[in-house]
């Protein structure tokens, strides 16, 4: 029987920015046995037909790229410039150098200037040979094409900063999020994944609290929700006990199937 391959998104990290464990850190959730409690920097994989679109490559892609086999990256969408979510493209190049093609980064402008400025070496290389990723950067606004798929970029605040979420079909990837403004709620309309952060239950400038993603939840009503960008006050089985149907904390490693 020929086996039916679905789509899917493969959550690769979970962790906020200094992932979990937090280094040198001894609380219940850093020294758990619980797998889910171990959190690699936020990104997403998805998976559609034989196209791998990577959602922010961030600081632990290359132990991501080889705990999830992730053997080629055809496109890299890039919700913001912070360190943990772009840290991890200079190990692309391993894919270049394989295809001897550049791969395709996508993001508002002022993440593809920061991203100039911050590998100022990989677009000024200081000799032939040298081991740079070959990176084609496309700015982006409003709806675009991704390997022929059509993404929509959704306005969001992180603190002061304006920075992009990611819909397509009825899936939004919101990761740094403090805000959702006004005119970027009709562009959430009918989602029915929604990957979300939520960082801790105490309030944070930069980020929703697990309350005020619930909030977000509650508005949206997606079928259902995975939250991200998770910090080590949140006990993973504990947490999820207490939340409605339909919403869950992300682990590394959940795959969800996509319509
Ligand atoms: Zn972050
Ligand atoms: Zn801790
Ligand atoms: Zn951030």
């Amino acid at each position: 029987m020929a086996s039916v391959v679905s789509d899917s998104l493969l959550f690769l990290g979970t962790g906020t920015s200094s992932g979990v464990p937090v280094i040198g850190c001894f609380c219940d959730v850093c020294c758990s046995s619980n797998p889910k409690n171990n959190r690699l920097r936020t990104s997403a994989l998805l998976k559609i037909g034989s196209k791998r679109i990577l959602l922010d490559p961030c600081v632990d892609f290359r132990q991501q790229a080889l705990r999830f086999s992730v053997d080629h990256v055809d496109a890299v969408l890039v919700t913001h410039p912070h360190a943990d979510h772009i840290f991890g493209l200079d190990e692309l190049r391993i894919y270049s150098q394989r295809t001897n093609a550049p791969i395709s980064v996508y993001g508002s402008r002022a993440t593809i200037e920061e991203i100039k400025v911050t590998f100022r070496y990989v677009f000024r290389p200081p000799q032939m040979g040298g081991g740079v990723p070959q990176l084609d950067l496309h700015i982006v606004q409003g709806s675009f094409l991704v390997c022929g798929l059509p993404f929509q970029t959704i306005p969001i605040k992180h603190g002061v900063l304006d920075i992009e979420g990611y819909r397509i079909g009825d899936v939004a990837y919101l990761t740094d999020c403090s805000e959702i403004p006004q005119t970027s709620w009709p562009l959430l309309e009918g989602v029915q994944t929604l990957v979300l952060g939520a960082l801790r239950f105490r309030p944070h400038p930069t980020h929703f609290s697990l309350d005020q993603a619930l909030a977000v939840v509650a508005r949206l009503k997606p079928k259902n929700t995975f939250f991200v960008h998770i910090c080590h006050d949140m006990d993973h089985d504990s947490v999820c006990e207490q939340l409605p149907p339909g919403v869950s904390l992300a682990y590394d490693g959940l795959e969800i199937p996509l319509e």
